[in-house]
């Protein structure tokens, strides 16, 4: 009986073409030659022989090794009986050496099984050269246990986390992750490790064609692939990265991208509407925090007015995060494993400021709900963050498609976050007390998946459109930068929760807005007296006819009755138009408002 593992693969390829097989004509002479008919009389050749056409039981099956000619030299009677399914085909002394695997071929059709006798070669389907890929073949793989199919499954899927840090540069170890990941590669990886000195493949087995195989399969790999994989969401100042793609990117404060719409736009578009974010169960989240100053200190930027600020900063990545609990996490259907890890770089805090800070980086993670295992593992000290590389990587490893065609889309690469310094983490006190109440809200069971936004949120949404218009008519409300800026307070105020200062802040916005109207109101008056001072002026009788109607102008002018003052104009002649003494009331309401 062949193993599971010898009948997976169905190749349609004969595996005997390299050896000449044995000439028909050659047999039906063997059978026929007067040299079997003592074997004929026996009862089992009678019954054998349709079953058996090349006379595998009766003559050698070895190949003369000069001539690559079968030897056909016929088996004694006694060796032939003494096994009817033997595991290898009889051979005379001589090829003794020779050991081909004897076939039955196991095709059923109408019923009855094929059961001829071949030269089998395993792991080939165990079917002779007439039913090899027949559409009645039954596909052994599928009918499998699942459980042992999503086991074949697991080796071509990939054993750690899909991330971002596609770039050779970007690869580091990542020794805090579950052991699943340290283990060492599996074999079907080492194929990788003997190609080049080339790192293996995330995916050992372009996922593309897995999943083309058949929708069975595509939805048994998919539904494996998403709920064992980890899928690595890098949270920075110059984005939020999934899978090699710039989710989100920073923007201006008017909305409009840093970055041209290029292809890695597009791609990151396409991605978000075909991934299919709700059946992944397993997230590594790492967020990582710069301090922009120290980072800068090489350059003597002058930071005050070069914007950075620390708490801008926090509150920028906080945003991001916000986004990706509710855009990423909470669209999860069935969020099983979440790992949180948190990287400064070059922040000098005390005690409590870290402390504080982290709460104020993981803190929209608190909204999250059903996750079984939420893990906050830590805050570390991360390296200096290079920029993002743009990689030319195609996707989920599949082979790099040929040069310039459109498939060649640039992904994203980040730095792996650096978790080799712990700088909070297990036995500080605070950091163990708040770990384990985020770590309770987050288990917590509830009907949706996100805890209901509170009002603010709405609040803040309006006192932004608000900012945004006024700043255009009144760009003064700009001059406040920094963490002094009335967006950066506002969202201060709407992440606290701090309803009494908001309100604060949006009356200050109000004023700028009342200071605005009395100039312009000052400005109105002063035109208006203006305005009707000169009108006043005019104290000449009015020309009621003329008053009517503006078509009057085309007509004879009285003044100058002769001349059409339409056609001067259009005969490039200078006319000057009379003064028409005009109601000072109508011009009034004429004035913008
Ligand atoms: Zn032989
Ligand atoms: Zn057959």
């Amino acid at each position: 009986m062949p193993s599971f593992a010898d009948t997976i693969i169905k190749i349609e390829d004969s595996p005997e073409p390299t050896l000449p097989p044995a000439s028909p004509d050659a047999t039906i002479v063997a059978d026929n030659s007067p040299n079997d008919t003592s074997s004929t009389q026996s009862p089992t050749t009678v019954i054998i022989d349709p079953k058996d056409p090349e006379g595998f039981l009766r003559r050698c099956s070895g190949y003369n090794k000069k001539t690559r000619v079968r030897c056909g030299q016929p088996i004694g009677k006694n060796s032939a009986a003494k096994n009817q399914h033997p595991t290898f085909l009889p051979t005379c002394t001589n090829h003794r050496d020779q050991q081909s695997f004897a076939g039955w071929c196991q095709l059923v059709e109408n019923g009855e099984r094929c059961g001829r006798l071949f030269r089998w070669t395993p792991p080939y389907l165990e079917l002779c050269d007439q039913h090899q890929g027949h559409p009645d073949t039954p596909c052994y793989f599928l009918k499998l246990p699942l459980e042992l199919r999503r086991e074949i499954f697991s080796y071509l899927l990939p054993t750690e986390p899909v991330g971002s840090s596609s770039a050779s540069v970007h690869k580091t170890p990542l020794p805090t992750l579950p052991s699943r990941f340290i283990n060492p590669p599996r074999a079907i990886n080492q194929q990788g490790h003997m190609q080049a000195s080339e790192p293996p493949r995330l995916f050992p087995v372009p996922l593309v064609d897995l999943l083309l195989v058949s929708h069975q399969v595509h939805a048994e790999i998919k539904d494996l692939l998403f709920s064992t994989a980890h899928f690595v969401i890098d949270i920075r100042k110059d984005g939020t990265f999934m899978c090699g793609r710039r989710l989100l990117e920073p923007r201006r404060a008017d909305g409009s991208s840093h970055f041209s719409t290029d292809n890695a736009g597009v791609a990151a578009q396409r991605f978000i509407s075909n991934f299919d974010f709700r059946l992944v169960k397993n997230y590594v989240v790492d967020i990582s925090v710069e301090n922009g100053e120290m980072g800068r200190a090489g350059h003597r930027f002058p930071t005050a007015d070069d914007g950075w600020d620390e708490e801008v900063e926090i509150y920028d990545i906080r945003d991001y995060v916000s986004v990706a609990v509710t855009g990423i996490l909470g669209q999860s259907q069935n969020l099983c494993k979440l790992n949180v890890r948190l990287g400064l770089s070059n922040f000098r805090w005390s005690e409590p400021e870290l402390l504080e800070n982290t709460k104020c980086l993981v803190g929209p993670f608190e909204r999250l709900r059903n996750v079984r295992q939420p893990r906050f593992s830590g805050v570390y000290e991360a390296a200096q963050n290079a920029m993002n590389y743009m990689v030319p990587t195609y996707p989920f490893g599949s082979a790099p498609p040929p040069h310039g065609s459109p498939d060649t889309i640039p992904h994203c690469s980040v730095p792996q976050l650096s978790t080799r310094k712990i700088l909070l983490g297990h036995g500080d006190a605070g950091f163990d007390s708040y770990k384990e109440q985020w770590e309770r809200w987050l288990s917590q069971k509830s009907a949706v998946s996100l805890s209901s936004k509170p009002p603010i949120r709405a609040m803040f949404t309006e006192f932004k459109q608000f900012y945004t218009s006024l700043s255009a008519v009144v760009p003064d409300v700009t001059a406040r930068v920094g963490k002094h800026a009335f967006l950066h307070r506002a969202r201060v105020a709407r992440e606290k929760e701090d309803v009494e200062g908001f309100r604060h802040l949006r009356n200050e916005l109000i004023e700028y807005w009342y200071a605005y109207l009395d100039r312009e109101e000052e400005k109105k008056n002063a035109l208006n007296s203006k305005l009707s001072r000169m009108l006043d002026t005019d104290i000449y009788p009015s020309h009621e006819s003329e008053n009517t109607s503006r078509r009057n102008s085309s007509g004879p002018h009285p003044e100058s009755p002769m001349l059409d003052v339409d056609k001067m104009v259009a005969e490039g002649i200078p006319v000057r138009i009379p003064h028409y003494k005009v109601s000072k009331v109508y011009l009034l309401e004429m004035l913008p408002r």
